[in-house]
């Protein structure tokens, strides 16, 4: 076992390191008050190679491992976890692409992703519910050579500024579950497209909202692999995201834990530094060994997935566990700042909420859990709606 990067991803960790120190860290908390992406900010992390290396070279990647896109959204989440969004869609978004897609549909989207000016979001959630997400009703119809689309996709992170969006839409009948699904790659700016930003928590730079299709009209070159696949083709994208997302949430507790045990050091109360009373430090030596055993855990899943290897165990205990750890450990950091941590001019509020949205989004503790015992016990683990009578 080698817990050492080898030289390139090392060379590439210092990159992400350096870009997240000096162009995401300083303005955090004002891209929140901006409430979106400077579009600048994001093309100059697609020219540094720091969106989505991992997509192949013939598409503007450079076909790095999971493990090296870790490393990066591990710090870039450590600047700034929103911009975090850009690699998570930029790699499960244009993963499937470059599996599934047309060449040429391929050739004009990635390298746009991969280079900053694309942004991409996906839409799998509808109103009704996105833990059982196969069950969704967004209808796709055949209308000559274009397939048309009706329907309304809910919770889509960045789905006010993003550029086009990977839509799982059913074309079999109502009760088709997963094999009934079509995926396809849509241009937001697309007739028929109207779209919404909801009032949230937190992730205020990335913006999470609806998106109504009403009658729009798609190329069936824009369809994203077979016919009844498109369900399936998204959800494998997940074990590779899950871990990703569990990364870029403890690169934001890093950072706060990184500031708050500085911090112990130059805060005084009764004559020493806070450091010196183990109520303080034992908390955050707590939070410390747990953000550290799970980011071990999100390497080990992207160790396998670049091996080859069957992960979606370990992508499942790191989803819940990953994001539960950041927000537990940010908390306690909050914390460790006193009346100051309970202001908005510290970071540690606004890290603690956006976090705390990726309790949820992609798959909630509870359907987490319920993978990891599926995969340890079988469908005994799974309980089916009962038959209608
Ligand atoms: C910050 C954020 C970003 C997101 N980004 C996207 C995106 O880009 N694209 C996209 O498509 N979606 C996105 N989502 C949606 C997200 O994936 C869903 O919110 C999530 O899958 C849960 O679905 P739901 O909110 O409809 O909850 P529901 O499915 O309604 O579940 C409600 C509650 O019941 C629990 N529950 C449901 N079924 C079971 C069961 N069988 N056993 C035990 N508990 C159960 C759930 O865990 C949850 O606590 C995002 C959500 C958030 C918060």
């Amino acid at each position: 076992m080698d817990f050492a990067l080898d030289d390139v991803t090392e060379a590439v960790r210092e990159t992400a390191r350096r870009f997240a120190d000096e162009k995401l860290m300083p303005q955090y908390q004002a891209r929140e008050a901006a409430g979106r992406f400077d579009r600048d900010v994001l093309r100059e992390m697609g020219a540094l190679g720091l969106v989505a290396p991992d997509l192949p070279e013939e598409f503007g990647g450079v076909g790095a491992s999971g493990m090296t896109q870790g490393v990066v959204i591990e710090e870039i989440g450590r600047g700034d976890l929103n911009m975090g969004y850009v690699n998570l869609l930029g790699s499960l978004v244009g993963g499937v692409i470059a599996r599934f897609a047309e060449p040429q549909l391929a050739s004009d989207v990635l390298p746009k992703i991969a280079g900053g000016e694309l942004l991409p979001a996906l839409g799998l959630t509808e109103p009704r519910g996105g833990t059982d997400a196969a069950n969704l009703q967004l209808r796709a119809r055949r209308d000559g050579g274009d397939w048309v689309l009706d329907g309304e996709k809910a919770s889509i992170s960045c789905a006010a500024q993003a550029d086009g969006v990977l839509v799982a839409a059913r074309t079999g009948s109502p009760d088709s579950c997963a094999r009934g699904v079509t995926a396809f790659w849509v241009d937001l700016n697309t007739k028929g497209i109207t779209r919404s930003s909801y009032n949230d928590l937190g992730s205020l730079s990335v913006g999470r909202g609806s998106i109504w299709f009403d009658g729009v009209r798609v190329p069936d070159r824009q369809r994203v692999g077979d016919e009844g696949m498109g369900f399936i083709r998204v959800m494998q994208g997940f074990d590779y995201s899950r871990a990703l997302i569990a990364l870029k949430c403890l690169g934001s507790a890093r950072a706060s834990l990184d500031e708050t045990w500085a911090y112990t050091t130059e805060r005084e109360a009764f004559g020493s530094p806070i450091a010196a009373y183990q109520g303080v430090t034992f908390p955050l030596a707590e939070a410390d060994a747990q953000v550290r055993a799970a980011r071990l855990l999100a390497y080990e899943c992207l160790w396998l997935r670049d091996q080859g290897r069957p992960h979606t165990k370990e992508a499942a205990m790191v989803k819940w566990m990953g994001p539960k750890v950041a927000v537990d450990a940010i908390h306690q950091c909050l914390l460790t700042h006193g009346h100051l941590g309970y202001s908005r001019d510290l970071p540690h509020q606004q890290r603690m909420r956006d976090v705390m949205g990726l309790e949820i989004g992609d798959g909630t503790a509870q359907v987490s859990k319920l993978i990891v015992a599926r995969e340890t016990v079988g469908r005994a683990a799974v309980q089916y709606a009962k038959p209608k009578s």
